[in-house]
């Protein structure tokens, strides 16, 4: 977390302690004011109406508010789901779930760079289909989809489409008018926020998406998210949005470079190295690499306090190779050889060169 964010949030823990739901005192307004000014600052990085704005705890808990929500609004309207083979955790899950309940979901196939085709996108669509999830940015290689055709394809079919665009938003410009969006998941501590706080685009105008509530009680965030609102939670959120559209002009392409630097070392010391996603259409922070030969697991252990992910899924605790390497044609060896690095706001050059020295060394005495 930015430590100017944790600077803003931290008044609301002790000296502002109001709940913003509660109106009858100034405590509750100094609550309420923070709130709605970090609704701004949210709504001001995507282009979006304040009023547009819903709070949740999270990118997993906006997608599931998202996907479920439309799927229970409107029962007549149809039961088909369209999302791609990519996406994350989240959203596949959201619609297994709701396949258990009669659902249909397709999934529709992504090319060797992890990108969808609108073509492909546009054969999945039929009569009963109610929603299109395709994320913004792939999480474990970077592939950034063709977004404002997707909005294009959206709109002209008269279909809501759900992003997910936690890795996306913060990291370069995302415009939910321009992209045609209906509803946008963001993650706090996907831009230097803090964990356990996201948001959720639900579009109002011209016309207001519906969603039945996941969440119900006090009937907060206008209804869609009961709950007393967690203060300081949102007031790191606004924050940290506020310093994302400040700041990412100038950021992003630093990170960029230092991607790129530990690309080119990497690669110009070790042989056979493979670069998973599409090498310029992909987030600036994201370098996912396969080295044939080696032990991706058996790496990350000798790679000591470099933190890095493998290619298997190992969020589950299974030693299943990952979803995305596989979709994007990589063999089970390949995946298990491969390597992730997220690269942010707080790297030096000089962590980038101990972190490329240490990989060349490590696949070296791997593939021996
Ligand atoms: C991290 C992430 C999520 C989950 O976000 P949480 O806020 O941790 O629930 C969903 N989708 C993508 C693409 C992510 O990177």
């Amino acid at each position: 977390m930015d430590p100017r964010v944790l600077e803003a949030m931290l008044p609301f823990y002790t000296g502002h302690f109001g709940n913003a739901s509660s109106m009858t005192h100034r405590f509750g307004w100094t609550a309420a004011d923070a709130v709605e000014r970090a609704r701004e600052q949210v709504a001001s990085l995507i282009g979006a109406s304040p009023r547009e704005i819903v709070f949740t705890s999270g990118a997993t808990e906006s997608t599931n508010l998202a996907i479920k929500g439309v799927a229970e609004s409107d029962p007549d309207k149809g039961n088909h789901i369209v999302i791609c083979a990519t996406e994350h955790r989240a959203t596949l899950d959201c619609c297994a779930a709701l396949g258990k309940r009669g659902f249909e979901v397709t999934c529709v196939a992504v090319d060797e760079y992890g990108i969808i085709d609108i073509g492909d996108l546009e054969s999945a669509i039929g009569d009963r289909t109610i929603l299109i999830g395709v994320m913004a940015a792939n999480n474990e290689i970077g592939s950034i989809h063709s977004l404002e055709e997707i909005g294009a394809l959206a709109q002209k079919h008269g279909i809501p489409w759900h992003c997910d665009a936690a890795q996306a938003v913060g990291k370069f410009p995302v415009h939910v008018t321009d992209w045609g969006v209906s509803l946008l998941s963001i993650s706090a501590h996907k831009l230097y926020g803090p964990k356990g706080q996201g948001a959720l685009f639900v579009r109002r105008r011209p016309t207001r998406t519906r969603l039945t509530p996941q969440q119900d009680g006090g009937g907060q965030e206008g209804g869609l998210r009961s709950g007393t609102p967690n203060v300081p939670g949102i007031v790191g959120l606004g924050k940290a949005c506020e310093l994302c559209e400040a700041e990412m002009e100038v950021e992003t392409p630093r990170i960029r470079s230092l991607r790129d630097r530990l690309q080119l070392r990497i690669e110009s010391a070790v042989s056979d190295v493979v670069l998973n996603g599409h090498p310029q259409r992909r987030l600036a922070g994201c370098l996912s690499l396969s080295f044939p030969g080696a032990d991706g697991a058996e790496l990350i252990r000798a790679l000591g306090e470099i933190a890095v992910s493998a290619g298997s899924a190992c969020t589950s605790g299974s030693n299943a190779p990952s979803h995305v390497l596989k979709a994007i044609g990589r063999t089970d060896d390949m995946a298990f050889s491969s390597l992730r690095f997220g690269l942010g706001r707080f790297n030096t050059e000089s962590e980038i060169d101990v972190a490329a020295d240490r990989v060349i060394e490590q696949v070296s005495r791997a593939r021996k």
